[in-house]
């Protein structure tokens, strides 16, 4: 199938690149960017901060305007800022697009499916709603905030067998989660910066949009505290869980190892064999060591123990926040997509 990438010089864009090079089933045919490197090469136009090398017949690719008359596509990644998305998202999805995004934009709308696979594959049944609503042949799909993500995957587990009543996390998230240059240099090396715009916010709805049924948000209670640190990639979250039903540790251990959802069953292109990978080590998981776990498409958990606030249990996950987080994320939505007949 031929895919997009709108927004493809941006740090998820790249990632979009990098993780659709050897995709089985689906080809870049089309770059996007915004009018400063519109009608340039994107080899030319990209700053490719990717450890892997740019395949030429990709750097040769010239970037097309952000228009949907301009783009060819089965399917349309989206990883544009939010405040192009909206609009531009809408535009494309009128058009008769199936986009995938990134952006906050429209991820709480009602009618949208906001999509951690292997945490509600089914909320995909949304589309038909959408369509009949909007009167439109496309369709906007979204992937969480990438701390949300990396949140929502290790609760899954735990919210189907124990129930969830209150969820409190503290986030460490990496600079490249502000996208490319992002943070400054100055402000963040030795550093800790203690606030990022409206995610505490995301995090909160978001993960209560993912765990409820579709439509129907969950009701337990989410607090989140937020922040920068000196890191490259992946998002590090201690967070703290009281659940419905009483369980211990090992009881949260057993049912994170031997957690596995449509995706896995499916066996999906970018589905991680094991999407919460446990590590019995004190000191993991740690961003360095930790963040490539499953292709980038896993998060690591380490720590599991009582909380003796919550009577319930506390615990430290990690996830790359460009591809479990992004890029990889929306890549699964897109396969979860063509496995349902939706593209
Ligand atoms: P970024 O590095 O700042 O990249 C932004 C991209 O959007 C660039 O390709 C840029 O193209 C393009 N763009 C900017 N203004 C445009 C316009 N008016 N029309 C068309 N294209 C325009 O940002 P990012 O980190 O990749 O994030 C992209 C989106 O994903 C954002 O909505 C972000 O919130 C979301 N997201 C990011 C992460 C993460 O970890 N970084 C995780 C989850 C979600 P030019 O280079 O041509 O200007």
């Amino acid at each position: 199938m031929k895919a997009a990438i709108l927004g493809a010089t941006g740090l998820v864009g790249q990632r979009f690149v990098q993780l659709l090079n050897d995709h089985e089933w689906f080809e870049i045919t089309t770059l996007t960017g915004s009018e400063r490197s519109a009608g340039v090469e994107y080899g030319d136009a990209v700053n490719w901060r990717m450890d892997t090398e740019l395949k030429r017949k990709i750097a040769e690719l010239t970037i097309q305007p952000t228009d949907p008359r301009q783009v060819d596509a089965d399917v349309v990644f989206s990883a544009l800022p939010a405040e192009q998305a909206r609009e531009v998202e809408e535009e494309f999805a009128k058009q008769g697009f199936a986009v995938v995004s990134n952006a906050s934009a429209h991820r709480m709308d009602p009618d949208v499916p906001l999509m951690n696979p292997e945490a509600n594959y089914t909320h995909l049944s949304l589309i038909d709603e959408q369509r009949q609503k909007r009167k439109w042949d496309g369709a906007i799909v979204t992937n969480p905030n990438c701390t949300t993500a990396v949140l929502t995957l290790s609760l899954k587990p735990i919210a189907a067998r124990f129930g969830l009543r209150n969820v409190v996390i503290s986030s460490m998230q990496a600079a490249s989660g502000a996208g490319y240059p992002g943070v400054a240099s100055l402000d963040i090396i030795d550093n800790v910066i203690p606030f990022i715009n409206n995610e505490e916010e995301k995090v909160q709805t978001e993960t209560q949009k993912i765990l409820g049924n579709p439509g129907r948000p969950a009701e337990f209670n989410v607090s989140a505290s937020c922040h920068r640190v000196a890191v490259i990639d992946g998002h590090t979250e201690a967070v703290f869980v009281q659940t419905e039903k009483p369980a211990s540790p090992d009881e949260i251990i057993h049912c994170m190892e031997e957690f596995t959802a449509e995706p896995q069953k499916l066996k999906l292109p970018t589905a991680p064999e094991r999407p919460i990978v446990l590590k019995v080590q004190q000191d993991r998981p740690q961003p360095r060591f930790d963040r490539d776990e499953g292709h980038g498409m896993a998060v690591v958990v380490g720590r599991v123990r009582s909380d003796p606030v919550f009577s319930g249990v506390k615990y430290v996950v990690l996830g790359h926040n460009t591809i479990r987080g992004a890029a990889g994320c929306a890549i699964l939505i897109a396969e979860s997509m063509k496995s349902q007949g939706y593209l």
